[in-house]
């Protein structure tokens, strides 16, 4: 492993929470129905909590009765990185992102249509951003630059 590596491991532990470091950097998962962004329906983008990484779009989340945050699609297949895990005597998909190499969650084909698919998603590997919270504060700015 590069010294490196481990260097930005170390920072890492500083800039995230116990159970952020566990889901993102050692493929841990919450446990089930306690995520703050299970129950949880505002309108905005779900990024990458270690790099910034917009990886969910509120309007593809639904409830799956999973406990975990769900999503019918990712924003952009692009930021997304698939893998086969065949860890716990299971064959899944684990998902990352493909920026920083975070683990994410797992996708599963049993999502609504018309796409079939559910990125089962831990809380703990992102952050919420506001809709219109860029927006807002652009026309504050304009409002301000006005006076
Ligand atoms: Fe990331």
């Amino acid at each position: 492993m590069p010294d490196q590596q481990n260097y930005e491991k170390s920072d890492l532990k500083n800039k995230l929470s116990p159970l952020q470091y566990w889901v993102t950097q050692e493929n841990g998962t919450e446990p089930p129905f306690t995520g703050k962004y299970y129950h949880f329906h505002e309108p905005g983008t779900y990024v990458c909590v270690v790099c910034g990484t917009p990886l969910f779009s509120s309007a593809d989340k639904y409830d799956s009765g999973s406990g975990w945050p769900s999503f019918r699609d990712a924003l952009a297949e692009g930021n997304i990185e698939l893998r086969e895990d065949h860890s716990l005597s299971m064959e899944r998909t684990e998902v990352r992102c493909k920026k920083c190499g975070a683990h994410l969650g797992h996708l599963f084909d049993d999502g609504p249509a018309p796409t079939y698919t559910r990125y089962c998603i831990n809380s703990a590997a992102l952050n919420f951003i506001p809709a219109g919270k860029d927006t807002t504060s652009s026309e504050e700015k304009r409002e301000q630059s006005k006076r």
